[in-house]
């Protein structure tokens, strides 16, 4: 390793005469922040941090005890490793959709029960009918769907494209149908059904479907076969539930008011232990945190000027219902003033090329700092670049009024990511060594050095 880093300084000694003032100022303090990190002391922490979460807690829906478990113990934990202003904020008002035992079965041409996963706020509802397959929405005007199953097997474009399919059930072309059945928003499967949003408010039964299954009806479809589907849903809404945002900090030295935010979900689906969606953003975040507050108790460089703050959000999966919330009651209309936020919530993988990016949303000249900071991260041998965008999930409340924000999205956050997604296999089994190590080491660079920079002009 030590030999890959020393070829990579070689690499870009001839740029380095380019770098700007925070190249200067913070290039051997980072360098020993992400060395601590990768190398060093800080090695598997973030790891085995998650795993007692994940582990002992397991999957952390909406209205579940589970999250709420899994909340006062991540509390309990931060408040006796001495961070500042562990707290937690109500999330009052949320949804609290419990999955019932569902079943969809093939009845014609043969018996088959398929592997499904309703889609959240699908109401209850045991239906009967002809199946049409369908690869668009714009394909549907094709067929007389009324009292029909309108199954979905649409091609994968993307999470962000693709994922509209997940709402089929409240859309207007759908009007008349029976029941909605959705190939998973995935672009590869082993035969796992994927969950996720899209269905409350609507009135008809809702599941997604494994591609393997989804793709069979679409050859019996095609070959003429009449399809016959008995929808048997019984996962309901049982009214509203609180929840909470967990909150900590570094209180800064020199500007206690602007806060530089790292943020993830505490929440997930009902499958699997949460591990990658969102638990990883968490382990990071926390981990950035505990190791500059590790290395500032011993070497005031690394003593932050501004707050550098982590917030773990409740109710992501249900449309961001607790960065709202913290939004709306939050500081940016008091004393405080947010300097930075930014999020991981599309997998902590370790970059292994540069298709792994910063989604930022600002404007040029924090692009241009923002860009300084990367270099010092790519000094260190991490591939990573910027990438202008206005797609910036929990954290798009302040990206939306000015406040500079990224989004990390490793190169393996594109598809990868989306294999386990909100499925029963999205387990720690996924990390690799050098995973949560080489995303704390970006996100406490951006920590270390946005903390505590002139300003961003
Ligand atoms: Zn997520």
């Amino acid at each position: 390793m030590l030999s890959f880093t020393i070829v990579l300084f070689a690499g870009f000694s001839t740029v380095s005469a380019s770098y700007g003032e925070l190249f200067q100022q913070f290039n051997s303090s980072t360098f020993e922040l992400m060395r601590f990190l990768t190398h060093g002391p800080g090695k598997g922490v973030a790891y085995n941090w998650l795993a007692a979460l994940v582990d002992d807690f397991g999957s952390r829906q909406v209205g579940s005890e589970n999250l709420e478990k899994a909340i006062d113990f991540t509390v309990s934990r931060l408040k006796s490793e001495g961070f500042h202003n562990v707290h937690t904020q109500t999330v009052p008002n949320l949804p609290h959709w419990r999955r019932g035992d569902d079943s969809v079965t093939l009845i014609e041409p043969r018996r088959h029960r398929f592997n499904i996963l309703a889609i959240d706020g699908s109401p209850p509802g045991d239906v009967t009918g002809e199946a049409v397959v369908v690869n668009s929405f714009a394909e549907i005007a094709n067929y007389n769907i009324s009292g029909k199953i309108v199954v979905i097997v649409e091609k994968w474009s993307g999470y962000g494209i693709t994922a509209k399919y997940r709402r089929a059930a409240n859309k207007e072309v759908v009007k008349g149908a029976l029941g909605i059945l959705v190939k998973s928003v995935t672009p590869f499967s082993i035969g796992l059904p994927h969950t996720g949003s899209g269905s409350r408010g609507s009135s008809l039964p809702s599941a997604c479907m494994t591609i393997e299954e989804a793709e069979m009806l679409e050859r019996m479809f095609k070959r003429g076969r009449k399809i016959v589907i008995r929808m048997h849903i019984t996962s309901r809404d049982v009214g509203k539930v609180s929840s909470r945002n967990t909150v900590f900090e570094i209180t800064g030295s020199t500007y206690p008011s602007e806060i530089v935010l790292l943020s993830a979900h505490m929440d997930s689906w009902d499958v699997g232990q949460g591990a990658i969606d969102d638990g990883g953003g968490m382990a990071v975040a926390w981990h950035a945190l505990n190791v500059i507050k590790h290395l500032a108790e011993r070497d005031r460089r690394f003593r932050p000027k501004r707050t550098l703050r982590a917030v773990f959000w409740t109710a992501e999966e249900q449309g961001y219902f607790g960065s709202k919330i913290y939004y709306n009651n939050g500081s940016t209309k008091g004393a405080e003033k947010f300097f930075f936020v930014s999020e991981s919530d599309q997998g902590a993988f370790r970059p292994s090329n540069w298709n792994s990016v910063l989604r930022f949303q600002g404007n040029e000249f924090q692009m241009k700092k923002l860009d300084e900071i990367v270099k010092i991260i790519n000094n260190y041998g991490i591939p990573l670049s910027v990438l202008e965008s206005t797609d910036q999930g929990d954290i798009g409340f302040w990206a939306k009024e000015g406040v500079p924000s990224v989004s990390y999205e490793p190169d393996k956050g594109a598809n990868y990511y989306f294999y386990f997604h909100h499925t029963e296999a999205d387990y720690m089994t996924i990390f690799n060594d050098g995973d949560l190590e080489y995303t704390t080491a970006i996100f406490a660079a951006l920590a270390h050095i946005i903390g505590n920079m002139d300003d961003w002009n």
